[in-house]
């Protein structure tokens, strides 16, 4: 079975306080988990070191970016050596967020996870559509395009490595959630690019989430589709009542 996984990214919200309030809660609802299901917390720079502590068998703490060279001058930026020093094995790379306000570009982004791997820490590959593009109705193209500039490059052994999240743009903090249905069918064209590109095997093993306005009441309909694997979750992740039970919607 293929990991099933509930991935938390605070962005640059919170505080210290409201941080730890969120890991505690996480810890003493989850004592364990079935071998197949994650946890990953995705939080602000200054609190990995810290939040680190909170880390299990199956709850993982993760970066929300790394730098595409090991070290250098490169003022305000974090290595992925750096990360490995605190025991972060999780990094998203290529969220929208990031794309957009930081011009992440897949050519940047291809560096970056192969960077990654090279210091086995697993990347949580961002992709996904603007609304533009949802409404031209190409979006399979789009998307495909993605993973073809950025992850096709790596090798079969190392892309299995690789954890996908799709994430339609137009979805991502606006409350608007692609149904169920939309998930599903870009979930399983992403699988169908990945199979034509190295084999079946290779695309049933990869983990692909999805992300947009995920919330307690939809994520069970959207875990339930056969080729989502679980979720990459913004605000619903700063409720710890929220995320819990998004957690307890993976499917067992
Ligand atoms: C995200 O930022 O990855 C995300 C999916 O955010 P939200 O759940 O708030 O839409």
């Amino acid at each position: 079975m293929r990991n099933q996984i509930a991935a938390a990214n605070w962005k640059m919200n919170g505080s210290f306080s409201k941080g730890k309030e969120l890991l505690e809660t996480f810890k003493e609802n989850f004592n364990s988990l079935p071998d197949f299901q994650q946890i990953i917390i995705a939080v602000p720079y200054p609190y990995l070191a810290w939040a680190s502590q909170y880390a299990t068998s199956f709850m993982h703490i993760a970066a929300q970016n790394m730098h595409h060279q090991t070290e250098g001058a490169f003022t305000g930026e974090v290595s992925a050596p750096m990360l490995n020093d605190l025991g972060i094995n999780y990094v998203i790379l290529g969220h929208s967020e990031r794309r957009e306000y930081n011009n992440e570009t897949d050519e940047l982004l291809k560096q970056k996870v192969e960077l990654a791997l090279k210091h086995n820490l697993t990347p949580i590959f961002c992709c996904g559509e603007p609304l533009n593009i949802r409404e031209a109705g190409t979006q399979n193209q789009y998307v495909q395009a993605q993973l073809q500039n950025a992850i096709f490059n790596l090798s079969a052994d190392q892309i299995e490595k690789v954890v996908i999240a799709y994430e339609p743009i137009w979805a991502i903090g606006t409350g608007k959630t692609a149904t169920a249905e939309q998930a599903q069918a870009m979930h399983e064209h992403i699988r169908t690019c990945i199979q034509k590109q190295y084999s079946f095997e290779t695309s049933q093993s990869i983990s692909i989430l999805y992300g947009g306005s995920v919330k307690a009441n939809n994520a069970n309909e959207i875990f339930g589709q056969t080729d989502v694997d679980g979720g990459l979750v913004g605000g619903a992740s700063l409720q710890a009542n929220e995320f819990v039970a998004i957690v307890k919607s993976l499917v067992a």
